[in-house]
């Protein structure tokens, strides 16, 4: 079984089967790596009487050209071509594993949202009348229109002058390994409303280092080496090589609590130790009180569809089927209060604050 890359791998699969081709089916599969989409085949088999016999082909890999559901399109019109058969793609245009085999097509329903296949007994979670993709759009709208707060993202970037290096985004402060190090007066700083920004410099970076030192100079003597993985008789490796004070550690983040600690620790003190050095600061971009999901989906279409110039017309034109043009108004007129854009006239500008805190 390999990847299918090309049309000669996909006919030789085929081929392999020994049998009538009848139905190329297409769906897609998730795993921790994301989301892939897999070919099988159904087939009258000699040797086998009755039913058409179902055999897997393998995953479907474009050379990066082309999306993986436009190649798997372009594979299965070659073989419609050569051998007559059906092809079956239930969820062509996103990836969705809910969707039903071709042999379960009968027992299923279209989605009232896109109207591709679904089977109605697939997640009782969920509203049997649409796919996961359009109830998870429908939310989204939802939480659009009735501009629900948010309250959370805060990107942490390096900064020397008027270079800035994003470092990582998570959803609270709570969440960077050197919150617990940041001193309490500054911490008093964050819930302001808007956006906020949060600088540490000179003296406040001196402080933060010397506290993440104790706390590894406590966690060091802790350390003992992890075993490899052994998950069904294949050993794998997650482990990360850091040196601190010059002894190596060999630190396994997922399964051990203080390697897990260290790794973050580490990370955050080496950075701390080059950001002195350069004479430079950290700077968190906070989206804090008021912040809506509104908000942030306007300055994520502002900053990533518009590339950071928008009008007011484009806005009114892209959200006309869920607000209103009084609703997208006051929504820009808050984000300009915030200071995350500016407008002029008709023009939409995002600032320097809006840009780092997206
Ligand atoms: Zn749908």
């Amino acid at each position: 079984m390999s990847d299918i890359t090309s049309f000669d791998i996909l006919d030789e699969e085929i081929q392999n089967t020994g049998g009538k081709a009848r139905v190329l089916q297409a769906l897609w599969d998730g795993d921790t790596g994301g989301w892939y989409l897999t070919f099988s085949l159904y087939a009258e088999n000699p040797s086998v009487s009755g039913d058409l016999v179902w055999y897997y082909l393998g995953r479907v890999h474009s050379d990066g050209d082309q999306t993986t559901e436009a190649f798997a399109k372009e594979l299965a019109a070659k073989a419609v071509n050569k051998y007559g058969l059906e092809f079956y793609f239930p969820s062509p245009d996103d990836a969705d594993d809910d969707c039903p085999d071709w042999k379960e097509r009968d027992k299923a329903i279209s989605c009232a949202g896109c109207g591709k296949l679904i089977l109605p007994d697939r997640d009782t979670t969920l509203p049997k009348e649409i796919c996961y993709p359009c109830y998870r759009e429908r939310e989204r709208n939802q939480a659009l229109i009735d501009d629900e707060l948010q309250e959370y993202g805060v990107s942490l970037y390096r900064c020397k002058g008027r270079k800035y290096q994003g470092m990582r985004s998570c959803g609270y402060m709570e969440d960077f390994a050197m919150f617990p190090y940041i001193s309490e007066a500054l911490k008093r700083k964050i819930g302001t409303e808007g956006v906020t920004v949060l600088t540490i410099e000179k003296n406040e970076l001196q402080s933060l280092s010397q506290k993440l030192e104790a706390r590894l100079d406590v966690l060091a003597p802790l350390y003992k080496k992890a075993a490899p993985h052994d998950r069904n008789g294949k050993v794998i490796s997650m482990f990360r090589d850091q040196s601190y004070k010059g002894k190596r550690y060999t630190l396994d983040s997922y399964r051990d609590p203080v390697h897990e600690e260290m790794a973050e620790l580490l990370y955050s003190y080496n950075t701390t130790q080059e950001v002195i050095r350069e004479k430079g600061c950290f700077k968190f971009f906070i989206k804090a009180k008021g912040y809506s999901y509104r908000d942030d989906a306007f300055m994520r279409f502002i900053h990533h569809t518009c590339k950071g110039r928008a009008t007011i017309n484009r806005m009114h034109e892209h959200y006309k089927k869920l607000l209103s043009r009084e609703q997208v108004l006051s929504t820009l007129e808050k984000l300009e209060r915030f200071g995350c854009i500016s407008i002029k006239d008709d023009l939409i500008t995002m600032t320097h604050l809006g840009k780092y805190a997206v």
